[in-house]
């Protein structure tokens, strides 16, 4: 654990030193739990959404993509059930006043004990309490927490008060366009995706000419005011989803359930990651929308945690948003439903989502990227960092290095970026030694650094070396944008 601790600072560091992630504001002192991307990170983000995007909307040719604004109507949050439910139980120390979430302390106990080696008392007081919180039984969560003596890691001390729950989502004001009252002018930022793709299902539908089972498909900020966030951005206030709602026959959720959780779980595995990386974790205590829920976790550096999140839906927000709006959210079906042998006819579709983190599955190539070399040898002592990025979400994927600044070498080296730079991102550099160099992009991931030398001059090839292996090889200088295409295709 104290090694994974130590890993996960490096990455923090590592992220900030090389223009991945900054924390927000920084010049005064950050904003807690908001983070920016840097020159590499947005490009390397921008790839992983265009991976999902692109295996959301080509490969399912029943799925499209919205993109729906961040305000929306303040009922939408009341049909939703997010203005009475989307609350944590949060406790607080009385001597140092700081607040957590309760299943947050529970577990941060339950952890320490595990490294103390104390794995039963660990395991029992999860289970203690996943069933305290299924029964929303706050009384027993407290005397759980004061049973177990457990401490604020601030005061060190276990006085508490009281559990209560606190609303996650932030709310502003929109002008006096929608009522005098001031309650009525309160709107909230969004927090999931998810309403967005409910309130436009018939737009879609209709406009799309859309037959169930379809997907919508979409990719936006959210925001919670989050309580624990200091888990760099595996936990923001302000953070991206990329969420995906199916919408289906009612009755056959359990199919489309086991479905997507299928075809999520292929999904990252075909990042080569390797299996052993993901679990699934089926949820005891269901959100108040759900049938049925699991998450797939990650091997993130702080342990195995939440990525993704697949939901049986059922017909819960359709149907609210019927109600609330008065506005029927049906569709006709001609299908016949094998329980009655006639045909479906008008229905509330229910619904499987998949949502997932786009911030996390960015720490999650991230983090398992990272690679701390040691490359000495019996003459001197060496070693490199790198990020050894799927060349497909590489933030750069090709340098393109004349040896030296002269002798007509960066002509021959912008002539490459010239023929590359349209296909992919490419970066030039003539300054520093070409080692210094090779190592600066093994730093930032880049696959593949091609290097004209003065053999160039006489039979056009050129040096390519590989990061991963460092093996360095001469080709063709016509052949750099084959390989380079071929590798991130
Ligand atoms: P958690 O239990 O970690 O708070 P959740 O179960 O509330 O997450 P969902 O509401 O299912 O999360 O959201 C779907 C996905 O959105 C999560 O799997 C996660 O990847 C991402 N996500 C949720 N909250 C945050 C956050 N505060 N910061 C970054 N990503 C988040």
């Amino acid at each position: 654990m104290a090694n994974d601790q130590n890993k996960f600072q490096a990455i923090i560091s590592h992220a900030k030193e090389y223009g991945f992630v900054f924390p927000s504001s920084e010049i005064y002192d950050g904003l807690q739990a908001v983070y920016d991307y840097g020159q590499w990170g947005s490009e390397l983000k921008k790839n992983i959404k265009d991976y999902w995007w692109d295996s959301m909307t080509r490969m399912y040719e029943n799925i499209v993509g919205i993109d729906a604004a961040i305000f929306m109507h303040p009922t939408t949050w009341k049909a939703s059930g997010h203005v009475d439910n989307f609350n944590d139980p949060m406790i607080d120390n009385k001597d140092s006043k700081k607040r957590y979430r309760v299943d947050h302390l529970i577990e941060g106990f339950a952890e320490e004990q595990r490294e103390k080696g104390n794995e039963q008392l660990a395991t029992s007081v999860l289970e203690q309490m996943d069933a305290l919180l299924a029964k929303d039984d706050f009384a027993g969560l407290k005397k759980l927490i004061d049973d177990n003596r457990i401490k604020c890691a601030v005061s060190g001390t276990s006085d508490w008060t009281d559990i209560r729950q606190f609303n996650l989502m932030f709310s502003t004001e929109f002008g006096s366009t929608i009522s005098s009252d001031d309650e009525d002018n309160k709107v909230y930022l969004r927090p999931e995706t998810a309403q967005g793709i409910f309130v436009n299902f018939l737009n879609v539908q209709k406009t799309g000419r859309m037959k169930i089972p379809f997907g919508i498909a979409q990719i936006g900020k959210a925001f919670r005011n989050e309580i624990v966030a200091r888990q760099f951005i595996f936990r923001m206030r302000e953070f991206e989803q990329m969420e995906m709602q199916f919408f289906i026959q009612p009755g056959t959720q359990k199919k489309w359930y086991e479905y997507w959780k299928e075809e999520r779980m292929k999904w990252h595995l075909s990042l080569g990651f390797g299996k052993e990386q993901y679990r699934f974790h089926d949820h005891i205590k269901l959100a108040h929308y759900a049938d049925a829920a699991c998450d797939i976790e990650f091997n993130f550096p702080i342990g195995f945690k939440e990525l993704e999140g697949i939901h049986s839906r059922t017909d819960f927000d359709l149907k609210n948003h019927q109600e609330y709006s008065k506005k029927k959210q049906q569709y006709f079906d001609n299908d016949i439903d094998p329980a009655t042998g006639k045909p479906y006819g008008n229905y509330i579709p229910y619904v499987v989502e998949t949502s997932i983190g786009l911030d996390r599955m960015f720490l999650a190539v991230l983090s398992h990227c990272y690679e701390e070399q040691d490359l000495s040898t019996a003459e001197k002592q060496d070693s490199r960092t790198m990020l050894k990025f799927p060349p497909r979400l590489a933030p750069m994927k090709l340098a393109v290095l004349p040896l030296v600044k002269k002798d007509g070498l960066p002509e021959i080296a912008r002539k490459i970026m010239d023929d590359c730079k349209s296909s992919f991102r490419c970066f030039y550099e003539e300054k520093d030694t070409i080692g210094k160099r090779y190592r600066r992009m093994d730093a930032i991931g880049t696959p593949f650094c091609v290097t004209a030398d003065h053999q160039t001059k006489e039979d056009n090839t050129v040096t390519i070396r590989y990061r991963d292996t460092m093996l360095q090889e001469r080709i063709h200088l016509d052949k750099v944008r084959e390989i380079v295409m071929k590798a991130i295709q």
